[in-house]
């Protein structure tokens, strides 16, 4: 049995994420931190793959939490070593910089920033002792270009680009690969407030993407084809300049 974990994996991206992978062979840890319905539907989804998987909760900014519920997963099970990790957990405040409250910018860097932190240096402990790993960090077009009234959005996904980077230098001999994927707009919960009509003209592709389209090149990066690609960036934006 192969072992990943998705954060994040209880709807939109990291849901279709999860899927792909039980369709590639893995027993997936599907993590959420709110919404434990949500997160059955996914498993009920793995399942119906013919694959399995399980539930575990934690916020991924909370690094009590984290060490509380996957470290304990993680000293309970040495036998089973993640080999895929995908940090797709993430929220948005928007808000114009000189309005922007203490709480709205740390708690977007802290989801999206802070939990690449606080799971990744878990996790990549067992992918360097079995010398084979695949992180893929889900960032955003915004921390590619940068977009108004996401200075802490972008602040957050910029950063996680550079640790991507970085590790991927880190870890390269061992095997492992870290590399992030870029939505543009992608139908989801999180761009609920967002009317496609408005933009859709921006988009050279005309319409926003899937999240199944953006599993598609999560599953590339995470497959063993993929492994001379690390320290990369893959946008899955329908054409849109980033
Ligand atoms: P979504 O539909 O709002 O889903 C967010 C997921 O993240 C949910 O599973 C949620 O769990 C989980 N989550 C949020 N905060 C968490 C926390 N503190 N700890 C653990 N899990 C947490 O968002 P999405 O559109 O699928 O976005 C997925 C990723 O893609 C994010 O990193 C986002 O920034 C990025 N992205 C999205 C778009 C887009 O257009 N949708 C574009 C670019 C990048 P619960 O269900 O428990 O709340």
């Amino acid at each position: 049995m192969k072992y990943a974990l998705v954060t994040g994996g209880s709807r939109g991206i990291g849901r279709a994420i999860c899927v792909k992978l039980a369709e590639m062979g893995y027993y997936v840890l599907i993590n959420y931190t709110s919404k434990q319905d949500e997160a059955e539907n996914t498993l009920k989804l793995l399942r119906e793959k013919g694959s399995d998987g399980e539930i575990i909760k934690f916020d991924v900014a909370d690094q009590t939490q984290v060490e509380a519920s996957l470290g304990v997963w993680l000293d309970k099970n040495p036998d089973k070593v993640i080999e895929v990790l995908v940090n797709n957990a993430g929220i948005r405040k928007d808000q114009l910089l000189m309005w922007m409250s203490n709480e709205e910018w740390n708690s977007v860097m802290g989801v999206n920033l802070g939990g690449f932190f606080n799971v990744t240096r878990l996790i990549i402990k067992g992918m360097l002792i079995k010398k084979y790993g695949r992180v893929i960090n889900v960032v955003s077009l915004s921390g590619l270009k940068g977009l108004p009234g996401q200075t802490n959005y972008s602040a957050a996904k910029a950063g996680v680009i550079g640790a991507t980077k970085a590790l991927a230098q880190e870890v390269g001999r061992r095997g492992i690969t870290a590399n992030a994927v870029a939505p543009g707009f992608i139908k989801t919960d999180m761009t609920e407030g967002i009317n496609e009509k408005d933009f859709k003209q921006l988009i050279p592709m005309a319409r926003f993407g899937t999240s199944e389209e953006v599993a598609e090149a999560v599953g590339f990066l995470a497959s063993e084809k993929a492994s001379y690609i690390t320290g990369q960036v893959l946008s899955v934006n329908g054409g849109l300049y980033s």
